[in-house]
């Protein structure tokens, strides 16, 4: 779930999500570990200097952990260069990876995140972000250390997301595969006001792929040839925006990718290729149960009728270059 204001207010009020576990060390000991610059940001609840770091205008894939425990706090995706000379973003990577906690320091009424894990102090959260979340996290580049990372991530609609989910669960450097909406206006929408056509959003799926196994221009060449991409807002039998194809691109770069990867593929169909290109904005993970619908229910009829054609086609397609060996 996507966090608003209101969740931040209510933390702040109410008490904090429980952390995946905590670390605690005396104050003697963070000071032998941590610089200290890190050391009277983070536990004396210090501010850095504005446009003291890099960090602020670094757009690069990769996560961002605490520097006083390690664990992961910020996703690059959720990442935003807000001028303020602070690094921001505008969502934590987990709902619970954060505290938030009253400051009427200064004179000025804010909320202070701290690491949910150490209680290390990172900065402030505000509530005149981008969409659409509407937050702005900022947060001293001291109190966190970047980590690295070949996983992409690329969201792709083509009709019902269990038979997509189930088609690129197969192919090697595919590390996860999440069920979702993407594409429209209303935050954490449901499936059912999904389904409604309503919210503008599309069933999509979230892929996060090793960029040095797969590339982003194969999986688009995948995503358009194990749907049919010719048939406007319409999947087979499954008719609405919310089943259209789709590919969401993050930059120049894959929209570009994506249209070559259209042109190419355009060939193999007789039709006109109707797929959007979208500017990615954010990604709602489906409720629980839709996640891995088809390796949970292989039995169920929906899935024999739609799923298993869809995959017989497509493992002769991509036999050993792309399939995991299963
Ligand atoms: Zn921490």
């Amino acid at each position: 779930m996507m966090l608003k204001w209101l969740d931040v207010l209510k933390f702040s009020n109410n008490g904090n999500p429980e952390p995946d576990c905590r670390v605690s060390k005396t104050d003697e000991q963070w000071k032998s570990i941590l610089t200290p610059e890190a050391y009277r940001i983070t536990r004396q609840k210090g501010t850095e200097k504005a446009h003291s770091s890099d960090m602020c205008t670094l757009l690069d894939p990769g996560r961002y952990a605490c520097v006083n425990c390690e664990t992961p706090l910020f996703d690059s995706e959720e990442k935003f260069e807000s001028g303020t000379g602070w690094p921001s973003f505008n969502q934590p990577i987990k709902n619970n990876a954060i505290a938030y906690h009253k400051d009427k320091g200064f004179g000025m009424y804010r909320i202070e995140t701290v690491c949910n894990t150490c209680d290390a102090h990172l900065g402030h959260v505000f509530q005149d972000g981008p969409r659409p979340s509407g937050l702005r996290y900022c947060i001293n580049a001291a109190a966190m250390k970047k980590l690295d990372t070949n996983l992409r991530k690329v969201t792709l609609g083509g009709g019902c997301f269990w038979c997509t989910e189930a088609i690129f669960q197969q192919l090697k450097g595919v590390a996860d595969v999440k069920s979702g909406y993407s594409g429209g206006k209303v935050m954490n929408p449901t499936y059912r006001e999904v389904t409604s056509g309503l919210t503008g959003h599309a069933e999509a799926i979230e892929i996060t792929y090793n960029r040095d196994e797969i590339s982003f221009y194969d999986l688009v060449n995948i995503h358009l040839m194990t749907h049919d991409p010719t048939t406007l807002n319409k999947q087979g039998a499954d008719k609405g925006t919310q089943y259209r194809s789709i590919i969401f691109y993050r930059n120049d770069e894959e929209r570009d990718a994506s249209m070559s990867a259209i042109n190419e593929v355009q060939e193999a169909y007789d039709e006109m290729i109707v797929t959007d290109l979208q500017m990615f904005e954010a990604f709602y993970e489906a409720e629980e149960y839709h996640q891995g619908y088809f390796n949970q229910n292989p039995t169920r009829a929906y899935c024999k009728v739609v799923i298993d054609p869809k995959l017989k086609k497509f493992k002769e397609k991509y036999t050993d270059r792309l399939l995991k060996d299963n």
